[in-house]
């Protein structure tokens, strides 16, 4: 009885269990979909993570460039992953040992805990796809490290140093083979306080994934870290690792800062190798790295090149493969990714080297060759522009530089760099070294891309006679030749005749701005440094607005009167004058602005709010003063 009487009622309950368990595990399932879907398109796509910090002005310009730099990237690689290997992915997750080395502890975590662990730093950007559920103590650690060094070495210290990495080569270049004589290699990694577990995955990469009897040596530079562990650790690792590779290994330590160029001559005259590739610290190389690079710098000792870079996220260590393009600048000086040439398309042969304007900073070279033309230059002050240098004297000297499609190394890009906070000080002071030795009367460009007067600038770049010298004594050609021959995609623009920042009479606080982007209509905004302030006034009466363009296939953006209504926008230049928009104005230093057709003046008028308006209207008596002049232009000379 009691058993037929309780049956149903067990029945009941044991049915209401298993139609619990089915829809949670239908959630579940549609959850961990949702999940996994999400990511892999966040993974495919490379969306770029949300990084804008409106707070730090301060930071705006590098983080500017930067984000260009990303965006860049980012098309270029969303635009040849069409060709991408769909296996990709399963092999990453297959052999990617970052995440089975860190789910198992945190399973554990969750286990002991039902509820998830408290997040500790909500507007860190290391925890923004990674870390969920450490316990607060990891999440501690794992965020003090990222703030020393811009990168997880948390989770890089449980990583394995000999982790496996994807193939990123195309799979021609693994069928290519090479001769079996190549010239000696020596490793040059250079780093200032960086992870020592991070380091030695480097060590371990390149010792791994280059056959024995071509590596001579591994040279490490530090330029003088702070970072403890450096010092008597790293010494220790040497040791063991000389026991297993005698006489492979080699450490210099700069006594003070010497910065990136110095820190990489160091490591080159250390060298006794034929070929020398010169690499950061933060590196993995992958398989089949060297053989390329040996093999093109045996055919030609002049010609330097330069592997393909892959991403190493800094918050997950997750390498994402780049695709293949060739190095370019703007005229900032500041590198870029630009489109392969065509000569190299109509090759059709995805393993041939890409001839290149510039290299990116990483590179290898034959040791002597690099010495004759000068290694690189000393005069560079921390970090930026030596890679432009380097390769405009390469070019301008009778050498070359390529890119090597089967030669892959995965780079690790921190989120912030160890050595300086704002880095477009050292940017900028030698780019003008750069301008100065090489640029001859294309050099303005770089004054105006950085907005700095042509003279008096108050930027001390150093000494450059001796390199004025090195360039006369190899009868290098004039940058001229290089602009014409070499980078036909960087656009001079020599018809500026005043830039800067343009203000109204009425108020000396305010400047005249590109406004939002996206969007094509200019305002009035507090006066700062920051290039979307930089005004460019030419001699055939267009203004410029914002960053100096410096592709020939890109066009910059003019100030325009519509015609109607009383609100200025910003049309693509070329494209405005052909469908014959009004973008020529008259301008004199001190005077009104008036537009050429419409004879409306560009002017600023009080809102109630108390905040600027940019309006064109019948002109009154309101004048603008542009910030710097190149010519003195009078009236005869303005058209
Ligand atoms: N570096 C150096 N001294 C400095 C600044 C940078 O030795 O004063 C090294 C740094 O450790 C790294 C290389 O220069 O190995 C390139 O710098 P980083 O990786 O920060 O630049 P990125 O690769 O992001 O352009
Ligand atoms: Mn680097």
């Amino acid at each position: 009885m009691i058993l037929r009487r309780n049956f149903p009622k067990g029945f009941c309950i044991g049915l209401i269990l298993v139609i619990a368990v089915n829809i949670f595990l239908v959630f579940y399932t549609k959850e961990t979909l949702h999940n996994l879907i999400l990511g892999r398109l966040h993974k495919e796509f490379h969306l770029p993570p949300p990084e804008w910090d409106g707070a730090m002005i301060k930071r705006l310009s590098r983080l500017e460039m930067d984000l260009q730099h990303l965006k860049d990237g980012m098309q270029l690689v969303m635009k040849q992953q069409e060709n991408k290997d769909h296996t990709q992915k399963r092999i990453e997750d297959e052999v990617h040992p970052a995440r089975k080395a860190v789910e198992t502890p945190e399973r554990e975590t969750k286990k002991q805990q039902n509820r998830p662990p408290k997040k500790l730093f909500p507007n860190s950007p290391l925890f923004k796809q990674w870390g969920d559920k450490l316990s607060e103590a990891q999440q501690k650690e794992a965020e003090d490290l990222f703030q020393k060094f811009g990168y997880n070495a948390y989770l890089s210290n449980q990583l394995p140093h000999n982790r496996s990495l994807m193939d990123t080569r195309d799979s021609r270049c693994v069928q290519k083979s090479y001769p079996s004589l190549l010239p000696s290699l020596g490793v040059i990694l250079i780093f200032m306080d960086e992870s020592l577990s991070i380091i030695q995955r480097a060590i371990t990469s390149v010792i791994s994934r280059t056959p024995p009897r071509l590596l001579k040596e591994i040279i490490l530079v530090d330029d003088f870290s702070s970072n403890g562990e450096l010092k008597v650790s790293l010494n220790e690792k040497i040791k063991l690792y000389n026991q297993k590779y005698p006489g492979l290994l080699k450490m210099i330590r700069h006594s003070e800062r010497r910065g990136l160029a110095q820190a990489r001559n160091t490591g080159w005259a250390a060298a006794t190798a034929d070929v020398v590739a010169i690499l950061d610290a933060h590196i993995e190389v992958n398989v089949g790295w060297a053989e390329p690079i040996l093999a093109r710098i045996q055919e030609d000792r002049t010609v330097i090149v330069s592997p393909v870079f892959d991403k190493i996220c800094f918050d997950t260590l997750q390498l994402e493969k780049y695709g293949l393009a060739v190095h370019g600048f703007n005229w900032e000086l500041w590198c870029r990714y630009d489109a392969l040439p065509q000569a190299w398309i109509d090759l059709n042969d995805v393993t041939a080297p890409v001839k290149s304007p510039s290299i990116m900073g990483i590179m290898a070279a034959n040791r002597l060759f690099l010495g004759e033309i000068g290694a690189l230059d000393g005069g560079m002050l921390v970090y930026g522009g030596e890679n432009v240098e380097l390769s405009l004297r390469v070019w301008q000297c009778g050498g070359k530089i390529e890119i090597l499609p089967c030669s892959r190394v995965a780079h690790l890009e921190r989120y912030h760099k160890p050595y300086a906070m704002d880095l477009s000080i050292f940017l900028k002071r030698n780019a003008l070294r750069v301008a100065e030795i090489w640029m001859d009367e294309y050099k303005q460009m770089v004054y105006l891309a950085w907005n700095i007067p042509l003279q008096n600038s108050g930027i001390d770049y150093g000494d450059i006679s001796s390199r004025i010298a090195l360039r006369k004594k190899l009868k290098c050609k004039p940058f001229d030749w290089y602009l014409k021959n070499v980078y036909p995609l960087l656009k001079p623009t020599l018809n500026i005749v005043g830039y800067g920042r343009m203000k109204n009479s009425l108020d000396k606080n305010v400047c005249l701005d590109q406004g939002p982007v996206p969007g094509n209509t200019p305002i009035m905004h507090p006066c700062h440094e920051f290039s979307p302030q930089n005004i460019y006034y030419h001699q055939t009466g267009e203004f410029y607005m914002g960053n100096l363009i410096a592709e020939a296939n890109s066009d910059d953006r003019c100030l325009t009167d519509p015609g109607h209504g009383e609100k200025p926008t910003l049309e693509r230049c070329s494209t405005a004058a052909q469908s014959g928009l009004h973008i020529h104005w008259d301008f004199k230093q001190g005077r009104a602005i008036v537009n050429r057709d419409t004879k409306r003046c560009l002017e600023i008028r009080k809102h109630s709010s108390g905040a600027y308006m940019l309006v064109l209207q019948k002109c009154t008596t309101q004048t603008w003063e542009l910030q710097y002049i190149i010519r003195n232009w009078d009236q005869t000379d303005v058209q």
